[in-house]
């Protein structure tokens, strides 16, 4: 959102900032369709809007970047009285590739959750580039650096650009091209008859679920986050286009540090470096051969 006062997709734009800032991250969507029946109305009401921006607001920037990566030292968390983290820590570092594995229930969710700052931690601390998560950012600047790619992110009805590009209207049109091709993307433009301009159908319906995943990844990818975090991308893949992703994941990472939470062999292989979690704590971590004996046994056997 940048300076001044706001246009109508500025506001789109800013409104769905907001829902992300309040939103569970289950929600994150909820309220697109509403905003796209409701931008007639906007346009009526935009002269008497004067909403201040993002930029006029108080920042606090962060007061030192050492580039050391992500850092979680001695995470607690607990819903209610049940601790669901019990002193995790691990770094992933910068423009790396790490699976968080384990078993159901090990804290990977709640590992994302504090990751995106929708629960905080009851004790230790996250970094990034050694800037405390919590008291060296605000919400919205932490948010900012973290883009987050759900199991099932829903696409809306409108044209692959529009699902690309709603989050991020001002990206410009080279970034979009090298997102796309990013995300592998770049095929599917080619052979759709309007390239990004074409409808892809109620909730993305003319997509397949790896176009629609890949779609969300480059949504993400667009705001230019410095970590992406995705929940298990190929869960819904027969394995060519599996492997597709994984190409992908390796390109990704090449441009941003990339966290996965693994479920399948192959996600948690082709990682630089795995985390294994057992009951909220770090039971291992380094590459799938070092951490292979503390992993579900579904997953050691390879
Ligand atoms: P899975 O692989 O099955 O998704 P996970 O490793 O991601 O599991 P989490 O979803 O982080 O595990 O859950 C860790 C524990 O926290 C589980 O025992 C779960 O029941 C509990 N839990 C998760 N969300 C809540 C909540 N909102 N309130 C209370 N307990 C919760």
């Amino acid at each position: 959102v940048s300076s001044g006062h706001m246009g109508v997709g500025e506001l789109v734009a800013f409104l769905l900032y907001v829902n992300y800032l309040a939103a569970p991250m289950s929600g994150l969507f909820d309220i697109a369709p509403a905003l796209q029946t409701g931008l007639a109305s906007l346009e009526r009401t935009q002269e008497v809007l004067d909403l201040p921006t993002e930029t006029d607001r108080e920042r606090h920037k962060p007061s030192q970047t050492d580039g050391s990566g992500l850092l979680l030292q001695g995470v607690r968390f607990r819903y209610s009285d049940r601790e669901i983290l019990k002193g995790a820590s691990f770094h992933v570092p910068r423009n790396s590739y790490t699976a968080i594995a384990g078993p159901s229930g090990a804290g990977k969710s709640t590992v994302f959750s504090l990751l995106g700052r929708f629960h905080d931690p009851t004790a230790g601390a996250i970094t990034l580039d050694g800037c405390d998560a919590h008291t060296e950012h605000t919400l919205g600047e932490w948010r900012a650096r973290i883009g987050l790619v759900e199991q099932n992110s829903p696409l809306m009805y409108g044209t692959l650009r529009d699902n690309i590009t709603y989050a991020a209207p001002d990206a410009d049109e080279s970034w979009l091209r090298q997102v796309v091709e990013m995300a592998g993307l770049a095929a599917l433009v080619k052979r759709l008859p309007d390239g990004l301009d074409t409808a892809v159908g109620e909730h993305g319906s003319s997509l397949s679920g790896g176009e629609q995943q890949r779609v969300a990844i480059a949504r993400s990818l667009l705001a230019r986050p410095e970590i992406l975090l995705l929940d298990e991308p190929t869960s819904h893949l027969d394995s060519a286009h599996e492997q597709l992703l994984i190409e992908t994941l390796h390109r990704i990472s090449a441009e941003c540090t990339l966290v996965v939470i693994a479920h399948r062999l192959s996600t948690i292989q082709s990682a630089d470096q795995v985390v294994v979690l057992n009951a909220g704590q770090v039971m291992a971590s380094g590459s799938y051969d070092d951490v292979r004996d503390y992993l579900p046994t579904q997953h050691a056997t390879a």
